[in-house]
């Protein structure tokens, strides 16, 4: 079976065709600049990358048109037409409450993901977009939608409410989400798998940590409270995001400084987190970098990013009453030996004792504790693509 996997942006399309029961990946790319001019990037398993550099696509469907013509191409292409797409999977970055797992795409379930766009504003338009081009492009396909949201959907009320008039829930929806639940949910299924248990068996605490970063207490299975809110803003510092903070500040700068409402919201979401406190970078090669010639802040920015995520696996072992994995996972979590050694050091009155040796790796599947850690730190890169892909294979069977 085949599933192509469309992740959609407002300007560019990411798609990869995979095997989901052998997770092996056939072909990926980018569409990029759609509506200006558009850039294609192609790549298939064991080829060279290609540029196919002027494909116009003035919306979405000449990008899925181009994807098409790129993975049934008589030369570099995988498959011999698209018949043998058996599935689509389309990222969908807001559920909202209306969705607590992937389902197939309908009419009606358009109409729900339409009805979530104001809690996702920039984001369910443009995934919307990417199904109606499949839709043209690929009539008769059966599509499925992957939430972001999905897998928090099981946050019991007192971890998804806010402390706030309880009209806002009721009528606005203003609750927690949380976000990357395709990763969470991916990671702890490995978890289980590496552990040889049932995932109801077990009291995971997954630490998602790339450029937006979140931490989720998955127990038995179910994700019981995350660290990213009604948006992504909220959580750990990241790399331009501030994370949590107290609204109060919102009042004091603005009132100060004269900013407008989104001009503050720019500040938190693009001028914030480690590149916001260094000055330097929000990439955190060049803050360990900055640092090592004697840049203090970006060691500060760094600090206080592994602090956040420490202080985060102290809260959720406790609101889980225990855990018996923590998993670190994306960019910094599957490359950066020295965070996730500064993160997990200091949490052996928890049972959790890392292996030094063992830590020593970068981005495959590894048990990273010593052997006698009540707590399993284990090292599991994602694969968000491969998830969707799951998830719309055990849809469309
Ligand atoms: P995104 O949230 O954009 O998907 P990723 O999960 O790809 O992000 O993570 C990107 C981040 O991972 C980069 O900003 C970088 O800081 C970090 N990263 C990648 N490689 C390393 C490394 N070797 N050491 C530390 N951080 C790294």
């Amino acid at each position: 079976m085949n599933v192509l996997v469309i992740n959609a942006g407002s300007s560019s399309l990411k798609y990869q065709l995979l095997n989901p029961e052998s997770g092996v990946l056939l072909a990926k790319g980018l569409c990029e600049r759609i509506g200006i001019d558009g850039k294609f990037t192609y790549k298939a398993a064991g080829k060279a990358a290609k540029d196919a550099a002027d494909v116009p696509m003035p919306t979405h469907a000449e990008a899925i048109q181009a994807v098409m013509d790129a993975l049934t191409d008589s030369e570099n292409g995988v498959i011999a037409s698209m018949k043998e797409i058996d599935a689509v999977g389309h990222r969908v970055v807001h559920g909202g409450e209306a969705f607590n797992q992937s389902v197939l795409i309908t009419d009606e379930v358009l109409k729900a993901i339409e009805d979530c766009i104001p809690l996702a504003p920039l984001h369910n338009p443009a995934n919307l977009t990417g199904i109606r081009a499949c839709q043209k492009v690929m009539p008769g396909v059966p599509m499925v939608a992957v939430f972001d949201t999905a897998f928090h959907q099981t946050m019991p009320p007192r971890a998804y409410m806010y402390a706030l008039p309880y009209e806002y829930y009721e009528q606005d929806k203003v609750r927690r989400y949380g976000f990357h639940g395709t990763s969470h949910k991916y990671v702890a299924g490995r978890a289980a798998a590496m552990l040889g248990k049932k995932p109801e068996e077990l009291k995971i605490i997954s630490c998602h940590l790339g450029n937006g970063s979140s931490v989720t207490a998955v127990d038995g299975g179910k994700s019981a409270d995350t660290s990213m809110g009604f948006t992504p803003l909220a959580g750990v510092p990241m790399g331009t995001r501030s994370g949590d903070l107290d609204a109060g500040i919102l009042q004091y700068l603005m009132n100060k400084y004269g900013l407008s409402i989104d001009e503050m919201l720019n500040i938190l979401n693009k001028k914030s987190g480690v590149q916001g406190v260094s000055g330097v970078s929000s990439d955190f090669r060049d803050l360990t970098s900055a640092f090592e010639k004697g840049n203090e802040r970006a060691g500060l920015a760094v600090d206080m990013f592994n602090y956040g995520v420490k202080k985060l696996i102290g809260a959720y072992a406790a609101a889980m009453g225990g855990v018996d994995a923590v998993i670190f996972t994306a960019g910094v979590g599957e490359n950066s030996a020295e965070q996730r050694m500064a993160i997990a050091s200091g949490l052996e009155f928890m049972g959790v004792k890392m292996d030094a040796e063992a830590n020593k790796v970068r981005g495959k599947e590894a048990v990273i504790s010593a052997a006698d850690s009540r707590v399993k730190v284990l090292l599991i890169p994602t694969n968000e693509e491969l998830m969707i892909a799951m998830d719309t294979a055990a849809l469309v069977k």
